[in-house]
């Protein structure tokens, strides 16, 4: 039977920084595809679209990632004392409201947010919704939703949260907010993972989600809050959705967005990989979550390249096994360095194999943090530092708490990354922008090859 319009909206970014690590609102548009599927009409209004007809400049024909649009706009009260530049990023606000408007109102107005310090951006485009659409019940869902519902409710003043994952619970939330019944069972589970990209005004690489969730359980991460069981699809299936359409929307990257997606790789990971090194062996391959190092044997390493990943991003979080014993176990140092051995046998060249580091948790040294990225150039890989920031309900949240100067409870403003809410004093952005240069030296004077060839050798 045929519904009525549903409108997603993936809202605007507030931040001091924000880049398009080939950011896509997967989660709306999985369930795009599941309301598709039960006779609604779903529509995307995508603010942070790089590809709006509006921003015709933006992005050069075959990019896939890059700069977002931005404006600057005044800082919240709570950040008035910080001195950077605040801005919103993504499509200007009157051609969205231009877009809104030629738009009939739709029945029910379906929000996401990633991030909860991005939470002034959903307020500023539920009041624009507000105004528009003044009928239309407004359910917000998506990370801040989850981890601060009454914060996200009071602030955004939508009409209902929905709360982990949104695809079980929407069809009775529709059903209070429409009277339409809900349809008891979807007749195919893998929509859980099949976004819809003909909301997309464009599809430039295809987003592919193969599980979602994750065995582990790391303190300072909130994948078990968010999504609280690990579910996978089969390899055929995943196969096959992207054979359909790297043909459909003639693409040739694939950005997964798994969290796991090296988990048990013998049955998994390795019988995808190897199907697309045989049959189609031109696609580029970007993980931008980053990959299990423990899960990187020499065959791994090997289907990889095979298969034509380009982007190889390694959750090492820190060099220090006491850290990784205490905080979720997920790697070692050895396996490190074994995984980038056996990915550079398998051919990788250094800039494509990047390692994250967690720099600001909470009772962190410099010295520790200096330690860690002479390590990783040791081991010939780039260290990406990445700034942790407290989230609600993760097991690091406490102490975090303990730690602040900043009230990061009642203020998901305050859990910015950018502010290094819970770090010791010894990590400021000074110190951070001195071991970023000392690494972008390391990297242009060749110290870390030389490092790295010794190590490996
Ligand atoms: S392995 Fe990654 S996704 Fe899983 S809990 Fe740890 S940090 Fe989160």
């Amino acid at each position: 039977m045929k519904r009525p319009g549903i409108l997603l909206i993936n809202p605007w970014i507030h931040d001091f920084a924000a880049y398009d690590l080939w950011a896509k609102p997967l989660g709306l548009l999985i369930l795009g595809s599941m309301l598709r599927g039960q006779g609604w009409d779903p529509i995307l209004v995508d603010c942070l679209d790089p590809d709006h007809h509006s921003l015709s400049s933006l992005r050069s024909p075959g990019r896939s990632h890059g700069k977002f649009y931005k404006s600057k706009i005044e800082k919240p009260e709570p950040l008035r004392l910080i001195p950077r530049t605040f801005s919103r990023y993504g499509v200007p606000v009157d051609e969205i409201r231009k877009d809104l408007e030629k738009l009939a109102p739709p029945k029910v107005i379906l929000i996401t947010c990633l991030m909860t310090y991005w939470y002034t951006g959903v307020v500023e485009t539920c009041n624009i919704l507000r105004e528009i659409f003044p009928e239309t019940p407004l359910i917000l869902g998506g990370v801040y939703a989850s981890l601060m519902p009454e914060h996200a409710l009071k602030s955004t003043g939508v009409d209902e949260i929905i709360v982990g994952p949104a695809e079980f619970k929407l069809p009775d939330a529709l059903y209070r907010w429409t009277s339409y019944q809900p349809v008891k069972e979807f007749s195919n589970p893998q929509l859980q993972f099949v976004p819809d990209l003909d909301l997309l005004s464009n599809v430039r690489f295809l987003p592919v989600l193969t599980s979602r969730g994750c065995p582990y359980r790391c303190v300072y991460c909130a994948s078990r809050i968010v999504q609280p069981t690990y579910e996978r699809r089969t390899p055929a299936e995943v196969i096959r959705e992207i054979e359909i359409n790297v043909l459909k929307y003639d693409v040739d990257e694939i950005v997964l967005y798994d969290d796991a997606f090296l988990c048990e790789a013998n049955n998994y990971a390795l019988p995808i990989l190897d199907a697309f090194a045989a049959f189609r062996p031109t696609l580029k391959w970007h993980t931008p979550n980053g990959l299990h190092v423990s899960a990187i044997t020499p065959r791994v390493a090997s289907a990889l390249k095979k298969a034509g990943f380009k982007t190889i991003r390694l959750g090492l979080e820190s060099a220090s096994d006491n850290f990784h014993r205490s905080s979720g176990g997920k790697t070692k140092w050895n396996d490190f360095l074994k995984a980038v051995k056996y990915l550079k046998d398998a051919g990788f060249e250094r800039d494509e194999i990047g390692a994250y580091l967690l720099v600001g948790l909470p009772g962190q040294t410099s010295a520790q943090v200096e330690g860690d990225v002479e390590m990783a150039l040791e081991a010939g890989v780039y260290p990406k530092l990445a700034e942790y920031s407290p989230i609600p309900g993760s097991a690091l949240w406490s102490s975090s708490i303990k730690t602040t100067r900043y009230q990061i409870e009642s203020e998901p403003l305050y859990q910015n990354c950018s502010l290094l809410s819970a770090a010791t004093g010894e990590i400021t952005w000074e110190f951070l922008s001195r071991i970023r240069k000392m690494i972008r030296k390391s990297v242009q004077s060749g110290r870390i090859d030389q490092l790295g060839s010794s190590l490996h050798s």
